[in-house]
């Protein structure tokens, strides 16, 4: 069995090529549910949603969140009614918001109404809410604190940020199969996620960080040179105290890190590294890169 350690966009682009050579069945994802939230009285999960997509084959892989060819009736109308809606969430997206809001509000936890939705969707995969605890990562600002996704989505990621902080009322517990899903285990891969909002969440829960240490694992680094690939891991990195760059990736990870991966291309070196093109600008890259992964000696 391989599991991941994911968030919502580069390391899902590597599950789709590790899918290539490794039947779902034998795929376990690890997912951030950090970004989560309830928008206009329905359950978004963006990370776990992209996964969910992935693995029905429903996805649309050129914005790596919804359903391709999805269609935003309800979502327009919503804005015209005074509902301010700031993230376009598409009808049949919306639907599967509705399913799980309703399995949570019956009292299922967050893994249970994955489990019960990824078997009523044919998903073969094991898809696994890093924990059952709300929890949320918020954006401290000049204009006051935001959930990710007001800062992401709403603002556009254009305030200057001040600090990022975990809001986690209830503690922060592993899910329900997370630390078994590591310890049996043949690799742990966490892929070119955003270090500072789809891995810490991850390795925050209690019991991830001992079980990774007993486990190979391998990390791929979301940065060349000095930026990121696609999205705000820089300015997060930054907000952080680190640079956001790969030394300082590895520096979050060496712990329990037993290889770890960097572009070809980036000029930041970090001693003991595999080099590989980490670019997965198609299926096929996707493939290669998840095939030197799945390979790579321990
Ligand atoms: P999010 O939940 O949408 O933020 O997605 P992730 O955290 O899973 O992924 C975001 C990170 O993926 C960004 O920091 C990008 O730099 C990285 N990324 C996206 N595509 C690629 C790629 O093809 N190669 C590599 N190495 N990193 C990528």
């Amino acid at each position: 069995m391989i599991t991941f350690l994911s968030g919502g966009t580069g390391t899902p682009k590597l599950v789709r090529g590790a899918r290539k050579h490794v039947p779902d069945h034998a795929i376990t994802v690890i997912v951030n549910t950090a970004e989560d939230i309830w928008v206009s009285g329905n359950h978004l999960s963006p990370d776990i949603d992209t996964l969910i997509y992935l693995f029905s084959g429903q996805l649309n892989t050129d914005t790596w969140w919804g359903i391709t060819g999805d269609s935003f009736h309800t979502h327009q109308e919503l804005n015209r009614l005074g509902v301010d809606e700031y993230i376009g969430i598409g009808d049949r997206d919306r639907a599967l918001h509705i399913a799980r809001g309703e399995l949570l509000r019956e009292g299922y936890s967050l893994t249970e109404a994955i489990q019960i939705l990824s078997a009523r969707m044919g998903i073969g995969a094991c898809i696994l809410p890093m924990s059952d605890e709300e929890v949320a990562t918020l954006i401290r600002t000049d204009n006051g604190t935001l959930h990710f996704q007001e800062y992401w989505v709403k603002h556009k990621g254009t305030l200057p940020i001040q600090d990022v902080v975990r809001y986690a009322p209830t503690g922060l517990f592993a899910g329900e199969g997370v630390i078994k899903a590591i310890k049996n285990a043949d690799r742990v891969i966490i892929g070119p996620s955003n270090p500072i909002t789809s891995i810490l969440p991850i390795l925050e829960c209690s019991g991830v960080i001992p079980a990774l240490m007993d486990s190979f694992v391998i990390a791929v680094s979301p940065f060349i040179g000095n930026a990121p690939i696609s999205g705000p891991a820089a300015v997060l990195m930054n907000a952080r105290g680190l640079s956001p760059d790969s030394a300082s990736t590895f520096s979050l990870y060496k712990e329990f890190c037993d290889l770890f991966v960097q572009d070809i291309r980036d000029p930041v070196d970090v001693p003991g590294s595999l080099r590989c093109d980490t670019l997965m600008t198609n299926e096929e890259k996707s493939a290669a890169l998840a095939e030197t992964l799945l390979s790579a000696g321990r």
